[in-house]
């Protein structure tokens, strides 16, 4: 039999998951299909963090649309408890980004002058520190001698990405909405009423269509002729055995996991899908990191792994129609865990019919269009 859905979401990560949740808040019948990720499995390895600053000068609707993600977070978590019964670990931590030589200093400073200049009356959140009101704010962590300072960000945050994820896809079934889960969408197509998705397990219909499969947008979306923009940027990241809690606030490039495991990566390469590791990259990291924190150096590495981001071309999120559908919806981001708040707040309106608000109205696929 087929199953038949108001709107079906291809793509359970971060992304579909939330945008399936808010959805299902509001009491729309809803399923969420996904495949079992072959490699590129963002949503599964990603740093957890909840981060605004310091990014994005020259797109002031970006740099809201992070800061207003992230004053959502804390009732997001909140609701997720009651609605999955599962603790996302989110943690106002505030965030740290470490400046190594004065070089480095004064150009992040130059940046955040300008985010504050960019800003005007509404005003910037993010502030330099001296390496004195660094090692204040982290009393537990021995900076390395060429440590001149850093930024500090109130409102950045960290959470446990893989319970944020299965928070929103269990918050769907719990308020009634479907997962199909390990099933693959071979094809959709256009119907009279709406769409026919075929899947590698049957054939689903649907009234109103979301394609969030990350990079599998790129296949997906072309079933409509449309190519999306996206591509694969590699992250390498490592993981360090148990330490007691001595980071309450995440460095950039540098996170301890609730569980007190220590996090290190930041690389970004275009590699195509090509996930395999590399040492040099790593030993480049790793020197980063322990001429940061030295101490770093005399913890055992106990897990290492790679994976694709999901990359709009220009860095900043997809969301739009599929050019001449009026319920047939393409949805892409990077920082999708950071967004996760707006997206469960913001998107389901949108897919239900309704403008998509003014902070994301440029988020658009015409913005690539050959000028
Ligand atoms: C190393 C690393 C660190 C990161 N750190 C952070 C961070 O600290 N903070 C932050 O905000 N972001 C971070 N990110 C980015 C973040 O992880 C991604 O933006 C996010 O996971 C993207 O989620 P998504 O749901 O859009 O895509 P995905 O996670 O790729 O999910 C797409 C889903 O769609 C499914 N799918 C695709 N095609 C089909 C199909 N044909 N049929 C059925 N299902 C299909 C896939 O199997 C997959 O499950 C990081 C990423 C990496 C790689």
């Amino acid at each position: 039999m087929r199953q038949n859905f108001d709107v079906l979401i291809v793509g359970g990560g971060v992304t579909g998951a939330a945008v399936g949740y808010g959805l299902a808040k509001k009491g729309v019948s809803v399923g969420v299909v996904d495949a079992t990720p072959p490699v590129d499995r963002a949503s599964r390895s990603n740093m957890g963090l909840v981060w605004c600053q310091s990014k994005a000068l020259g797109n002031r609707d970006y740099v809201e649309w992070c800061f207003n993600s992230s004053k959502l977070f804390g009732d997001l978590a909140k609701d997720l408890k009651e609605t999955s019964g599962i603790d996302i670990e989110y943690t106002e931590s505030g965030g740290i980004i470490p400046c190594l030589g004065e070089e480095e200093f004064t150009k992040r400073s130059d940046y955040l002058d300008a985010l504050r200049k960019e800003a005007g009356e509404e005003g910037y959140p993010g502030t330099m520190m001296t390496r004195e009101e660094l090692e204040a704010k982290l009393p537990n962590v021995t900076f390395g001698p060429n440590v001149t300072g850093g930024t500090w960000c109130a409102e950045d945050g960290l959470v446990e990405p893989l319970k944020l994820m299965f928070a929103l896809r269990h918050g769907i079934t719990n308020l009634g909405g479907t997962l199909i889960p390990d099933t693959n969408v071979i094809d959709v197509v256009k119907t009279d009423s709406g769409y026919l998705v075929t899947t590698d397990k049957g054939e689903i219909e649907c009234t109103r269509l979301v394609l969030a499969g990350g990079l599998g947008n790129r296949q997906l979306a072309g079933k409509f002729g449309v190519n999306v923009p996206v591509v694969p940027n590699k992250g390498q990241v490592f993981l360090t055995e148990r330490v007691p809690d001595i980071l309450p606030s995440p460095l950039l490039g540098i996170t301890r996991t609730r569980g007190g495991t220590i996090m290190i990566g930041f690389e970004h390469e275009y590699v195509g899908t090509d996930t395999s590791l590399h040492s040099e990259k790593f030993c480049h990291v790793a020197k980063w990191a322990t001429d940061i924190w030295p101490a770093l150096a005399d913890l055992r590495i106990i897990r290492t792994w790679s994976c694709l981001r999901v990359w709009p071309k220009d860095g900043f999120p997809i969301y739009d129609k599929i050019p001449g559908h009026e319920n047939g919806f393409i949805l892409n981001a990077h920082s999708a865990v950071t967004l996760a708040a707006i997206h469960v707040a913001e998107l389901p309106d949108y897919i239900m019919g309704n403008d998509i608000c003014k902070t994301a109205a440029s988020f658009t696929l015409s913005r690539f269009d050959e000028k």
